[in-house]
């Protein structure tokens, strides 16, 4: 079974996380064993990010969501760096700003959308407007709940408009999250990844299950599914975000436009232009040549 259908979270599917193994591999022994597989989907998702590009009409926004050290900066990193910059972008969500926060919680959202051509990455989302600001009661349950629906059709917008949404929960355990902590620690080069809100954070995690699972219920639809990720073992979370991405971009139907020029009269241009080059032999163009 495709990645793609085991881990989508069907609409109005009921969400246990907790009967959900976040070190799920599949039938995948080792990271030096998937390395393969990941590296295919890798350059398949190269190859129909440009092909998304030249095509120009589609575009895909890509939803990463998760608690703490679970590993989104990762995802990232791992699997969009060989795509070609003009025509990707990530947007990481941070504490709204006071400009951002006078605006209803979607406008900085759909500012950062991506346009026709375009990939972009959330570093979460929209989707914290009914994580942190639930489980830190940063608005009241009268206003958080009732943006579900507006998500919702927010996502559906974007989707009739052109654009693919897929969403990623990476599911990972307090053990695996406390064992990261725990690196970050160990590790110079990863010691500026610790905040003081890291174990504050990690003692409301069973608010934050039951906000996810209430978000992951409530918002996936056919038009922006979302998919829960076992992301206790970092390969595996990159085989199966890498397979159902370049599935998806797969499934779009990308293809190069045609031309818009007469390539016959083109063709002869450049013969000519070939021969003109041939004639001066030193790379240079003559001056007083016309072109
Ligand atoms: P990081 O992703 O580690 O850089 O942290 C960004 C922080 O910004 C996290 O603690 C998020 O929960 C927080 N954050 C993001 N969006 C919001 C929001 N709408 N309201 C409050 N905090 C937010
Ligand atoms: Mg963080």
């Amino acid at each position: 079974m495709s990645y793609n259908k085991k881990f989508m979270v069907k609409p109005g599917e009921k969400i246990h996380l907790d009967k959900i193994d976040p070190a799920y591999t599949d039938q995948h022994e080792s990271h030096e064993k998937a390395l393969p597989k990941i590296q295919e989907h890798v350059a398949r998702m190269d190859k129909l990010q440009y092909l998304l590009y030249a095509d120009g009409d589609q575009s895909l926004l890509v939803v990463l969501q998760a608690l703490d050290a679970a590993g989104k900066d990762g995802v990232i990193r791992h699997l969009f760096s060989g795509m070609n910059p003009q025509g990707t972008s990530v947007f990481g969500f941070k504490q709204p700003s006071k400009e951002e926060a006078a605006h209803d919680f979607l406008w900085r959202a759909h500012q950062r959308t991506p346009g026709k051509g375009e990939i972009v990455i959330f570093n979460r989302s929209h989707y914290e407007d009914v994580l942190v600001v639930r489980v830190h009661k940063l608005a009241k349950k009268s206003v958080w709940s009732k943006r579900y629906d507006l998500i919702n059709d927010f996502e559906k917008m974007l989707s009739s408009n052109g654009t693919r949404i897929l969403k990623f929960f990476l599911h990972i355990s307090p053990e695996e999250q406390l064992e990261r902590f725990k690196q970050r620690l160990d590790d110079p080069a990863r010691n500026w990844k610790i905040t003081d809100a890291d174990y504050s954070e990690r003692e409301l995690w069973p608010k934050y299950i039951a906000a996810y699972e209430d978000a992951l219920e409530q918002t996936s639809t056919q038009h922006a599914p979302w998919y829960i990720i076992p992301a206790n073992h970092k390969w595996f979370r990159n085989l199966a975000i890498s397979e159902i991405i370049a599935d998806t971009l797969d499934e779009m139907g990308l293809k190069l436009p045609p031309t818009h020029v007469d390539m016959e009269a083109i063709r002869n241009k450049y013969h000519i232009a070939e021969q003109k080059q041939a004639g001066k032999g030193n790379g240079q163009l003559d001056k007083n040549s016309k072109p």
